[in-house]
């Protein structure tokens, strides 16, 4: 059965802060897990510049330096909880980083174990993370209020669950930053008679997020076991509108298209032709979009229908964002 189609034609027009967005680089998994590792190798070289240019001060400076980054790596991580798979996995295929088997994530010591009021955790979040920010629609504020963030991450992590940074989820992928799932909803102007397709089911939780904005949910993922666990959890949280499909999501799902709306959660190099193919007279699509792993922009594609009644794809940068890489035909 097609999704109805949405024939409201236009732009919202919408601000997107430059430093909201660059949030999520601080905190992108990969760095969590290296930060160590910089900082160690940051504090060797910086011995073995005092050794060699200012023997006279190098025994003082040095120990400054040891202290210095010993009191920086105690305050700021603590000892974070053990990645949940035993194997090795990959941060972004491309950026060729690893963690390394049994390696430790480092997360801010006073998140650690805190037991945690998920409620409060939940309304503190909506208005720290996303209200003071841009996110002013009602209808998505109220949804991030209501999906419970903490049933969508690894056991050991529920007390991170709202804090403001992707968390790490099986087989080396992310779910994403509270204030990017919320920012992407309110992007794509969903109404409750939509269907959305999703691209990167991941843990579900944006899925989810969706879910409670619109008619129907189709969310595609690659990975089987991420959507089977995906799958699980949305049935067993009463999300009865969403579709879970395991394939390449860059060539979309044809079965159910026209979307009114398309989110996809993972970073290609250009707007798959198929997804844009799939998406209704008015359809928008949030899609992170760039050349390396590093950066991408945030890009709001709206599919108009101009004066002359042809079919135009309009383009709105919402900021600079960092995802993981989307792999497949139309991807990388
Ligand atoms: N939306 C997710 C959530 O709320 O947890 C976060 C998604 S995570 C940032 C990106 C996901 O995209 C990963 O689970 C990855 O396996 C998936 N992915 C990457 N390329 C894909 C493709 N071609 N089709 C479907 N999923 C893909």
């Amino acid at each position: 059965m097609p999704c109805t189609t949405r024939l409201d034609v236009g732009l919202v027009l919408f601000w997107s802060d430059f430093f909201d967005a660059a949030l999520t680089l601080p905190f992108d998994v990969a760095d969590v897990a290296l930060a160590p590792p910089f900082a160690a190798a940051f504090a060797a070289l910086c011995t073995v510049f005092l050794v060699l240019i200012a023997p006279p001060f190098s025994g003082f400076l040095v120990a400054f330096f040891v202290a210095f980054f010993v009191a920086i790596t105690t305050a700021f991580y603590g000892d974070g909880p053990k990645i949940p798979s035993p194997s090795s996995k990959l941060v972004g295929n491309r950026s060729g980083k690893r963690i390394p088997p049994g390696g430790r994530l480092r997360y801010p010591r006073s998140s650690m174990n805190a037991p945690m009021n998920a409620e409060s955790a939940q309304n503190r979040m909506v208005e720290e993370q996303l209200r003071r920010r841009d996110i002013h629609d009602a209808a998505v504020l109220d949804a991030m209020r209501r999906v419970p963030r903490h049933k969508f991450v690894p056991v050991s992590l529920e007390s991170d669950a709202y804090l403001d940074m992707p968390l790490p989820i099986d087989e080396g992928q992310t779910i994403s930053q509270p204030y990017i799932v919320a920012l992407t909803a309110q992007a794509l102007g969903l109404k409750p008679t939509d269907c959305v397709l999703e691209i990167g089911t991941g843990s579900g939780y944006a899925a989810a997020v969706l879910a409670e904005l619109t008619k129907e949910v189709v969310t595609v993922e690659r990975n089987p076991l991420l959507a089977s666990q995906a799958e699980a959890r949305l049935r067993a949280l009463g999300y009865t509108n969403v579709t879970v499909i395991v394939g390449d999501g860059t060539l979309g799902f044809p079965d159910r298209a026209p979307y009114n709306g398309i989110a996809v959660t993972a970073s290609g190099p250009r707007v798959p032709p198929s997804l844009a193919g799939q998406l209704a007279p008015g359809g928008r699509m949030v899609i992170p979009v760039g050349e390396n792993a590093w950066a991408q922009e945030l890009l709001l594609i709206t599919r108009v229908v101009n004066a002359a009644g042809e079919t135009e794809w309009r383009e709105q940068n919402l900021g600079p964002v960092r995802f993981v890489p989307l792999i497949g035909k139309e991807g990388w």
